[in-house]
Formats: structure tokens, sequence, C-alpha cells
């Protein structure tokens, strides 16, 4: 499968071992923490590849003023990979399973979305 996934840390803080990625979250951003947390994980996953060592990862939310550490491990990076890669193939497969969440609060078609 041939995919790109775009997107861009929001600050990369570096220490003596190695670095961490960040990504701000505004009360404006409808995103799950799981989601985030896979978000950032695939991050990570690309700045391995540039051979950046990602040593920690952290989402901040700026409204609650709270910085949520993100686990990374080896696993975690791979599963987040596997996941992404499912998804990918899902969407190019038209395969649009519905999954209602906490982003259903914030979704234009939520009065008249069966799955809520
Ligand atoms: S309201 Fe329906 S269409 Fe909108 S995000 Fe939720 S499940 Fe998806």
């Amino acid at each position: 499968m041939q995919a790109t996934v775009a997107g861009k840390v929001d600050v990369i803080l570096h220490d003596g071992e190695g670095i961490e990625i960040r990504d701000y979250k505004t009360s404006d951003t409808v995103v799950t923490e799981d989601d985030a947390s896979m978000q950032i994980r695939l991050y990570a996953r690309g700045l391995a590849v540039i051979g950046e060592q990602v040593c920690s990862e952290s989402i901040a939310f700026l409204e609650d003023a709270t910085v949520i550490p993100v686990p990374v491990s080896e696993e975690m990076l791979f599963k987040a990979e596997q996941n992404a890669e499912k998804l990918i193939s899902g969407t190019m497969n038209r395969e649009f399973i519905p999954c209602p969440g906490d982003q259903c609060k914030a979704c234009d078609y939520v009065r008249i979305c069966r799955f809520v």
C-alpha cells in the first residue's frame, strides 16, 4: 500500500538523551485522547525514519493547562503504524464504519446521524 500521512510536530524539545515531541490541542480541536496519541506516535515513527530518536511524547491541552504524557515504546509505535495502515486501507476500499464518540458533539451531521 502506498500512502502519505502528512502532519507536523508542534514542538520538538531537546534534552540530553533525545527529543520529546509535543502536540498542542485547543478547545476547538475535536479529537479524542486516543486519536491524539496515535497522531503523535505516527510523528515519532516519521522522525525515526530520518534518524531522530524520540524519547518521550506529550499532548498539551491549552484550555485546561494540562500536559498528558503519551507512553512511547516500540510496540506502541508499531501498533499506531498498523492502525494507520488499517484505516488507510479501509478508506481506499471505501469502507467507512461509523465510530460514534466524543467527536460527534462537534459534527455537522449529529442531528441526522443514525449512529448517535
Ligand atoms: S455524528 Fe455520526 S457522522 Fe458525525 S462523527 Fe458522529 S458518528 Fe460520525
